[in-house]
């Protein structure tokens, strides 16, 4: 028989399912998979259920309904001040991950260049292969995971269409900084190209950092998508309800990928998300601050079990050294060897490098002594997942 797509089938299993299995085959504890463990605001699914016995259940509006369009016109406005008019500016999607597929298949023609920040989320590299795209790499290194102005600069050419940025970050828990944007957004300018802004953490972000849209900065509004996703700001990622936010121009091209993707989005979770991102200030300050607690309390955990912490600036997860708990093997030995002797599951941090077919600007050897543990858990797990490994590592 003809071969499938040779663009997808060589990506095997992902690390998250590899180690899943593994962790379910241990019984281990599983701080590997990013998805919180008790769901968002219960009032929220009230409405859901409401909609689905009051509500039509044919197809809502091809962009999304009118309630929740607005919605997200004026949570921009609320929280970042932007202007944006809720019929030409924004678009619902099934997901952050339709919305990144359908702005990269929207925006990229065969040979055009995708800049990209390392360590790098899943699914982006696959779409853009798919898409005829050539991805560039920018490595960031642990511990600080700075951006410089000379390995960015290294990544951009005069085929570069789009930078894929992602702040929060996953998996490095960075948050980009005024200066930062201000540099990426310099960037895109003097190579004229769009940014595709991945902000799915927005809300889930600790101490004294601020998200900062790139689109918020002086010109960028007609050059930026900013994506966002229902299923990290009401803990609900079952839900699948992403919002984007673009200048009229873009948000065409986004509406003809979406129609022939997904075409439209499940309405009874649209009505609930529409009155969920009306929820008063003190609702998105109690999920920051309720993940807060948890990272602290697995960061606590962690570094009594003898791992050096890194800095959690947003997101679910947090990065470790594990060259201090004294494991002699490198990052993915490390995993396999706590799921299977110590009961606890996390992700190796290579896992996020070397996507194929990239080029990286600087050419630094991926990292191979962190892991990347997931905190949107029960404090109870948190507190378990922490007493198994001090026990193996100190016990
Ligand atoms: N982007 C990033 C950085 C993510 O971590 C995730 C979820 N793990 C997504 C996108 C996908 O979001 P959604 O579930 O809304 O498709």
């Amino acid at each position: 028989m003809k071969p499938v797509n040779d663009v997808l089938s060589q990506f095997g299993t992902t690390i998250f399912e590899t180690m899943s299995i593994l962790a379910r085959k241990h019984g281990a504890i599983n701080l590997g998979q990013g998805f919180p463990d008790q769901d968002g605001p219960g009032f929220l699914k009230d409405i859901a259920v409401r909609a689905i016995q009051e509500q039509p259940n044919q197809y809502p509006p091809m962009p999304g309904l009118p309630e929740l369009r607005q919605a997200v016109a004026e949570h921009n406005k609320r929280f970042y001040n932007l202007n944006v008019d809720w019929e030409t500016n924004v678009l619902v999607t099934s997901g952050a991950t339709e919305a990144l597929a359908g702005a990269l298949l929207a925006l990229i023609n065969p040979g055009d260049e995708v800049v990209l920040i390392e360590p790098v989320y899943d699914s982006y590299i696959p779409m853009i292969l798919r898409a005829g795209g050539v991805p560039k790499t920018v490595r960031l290194m642990p511990p600080d995971w700075t951006l410089t102005r000379e390995a960015l600069e290294a990544a951009f050419s005069d085929k570069t269409k789009l930078i894929l940025l992602n702040s929060p970050h996953n998996p490095a828990a960075r948050v980009y900084s005024h200066d930062e944007l201000s540099m990426i957004a310099e960037m895109t300018q003097n190579y004229d190209t769009y940014a595709l802004c991945d902000e799915v953490y927005e809300h889930i972000i600790f101490d004294e950092h601020k998200h900062i849209p790139l689109m918020s900065l002086p010109g960028m509004m007609e050059r930026c998508i900013r994506i966002g996703s229902a299923g990290k700001t009401f803990s609900m990622t079952g839900w699948k309800v992403g919002y984007v936010t673009a200048p009229s121009h873009l948000h065409t091209a986004l509406c003809k990928a979406h129609q022939f993707l997904t075409f439209t989005t499940p309405a009874m979770v649209q009505y609930s998300v529409a009155s969920g991102l009306g929820e008063t200030d003190a609702y998105f300050d109690n999920l920051a601050s309720d993940m807060r607690q948890k990272r602290d309390l697995l960061s606590t955990g962690l570094k009594n079990a003898g791992f050096g912490v890194l800095d959690t600036q947003g997101t679910y997860f947090l990065s470790a050294d594990i060259r201090t708990t004294g494991f002699k093997g490198d990052d993915v030995e490390f995993c396999q060897h706590i799921t299977e002797h110590a009961g606890v599951t996390a992700l190796p941090m290579s896992a996020f490098y070397d996507g194929p077919r990239c080029t990286t600007s600087n050419q630094q050897t991926k990292p191979s002594y962190f892991v990347r543990f997931c905190f949107c858990k029960k404090e109870s797990v948190l507190e378990a997942a922490s007493a198994k490994l001090t026990e193996y590592f100190r016990g």
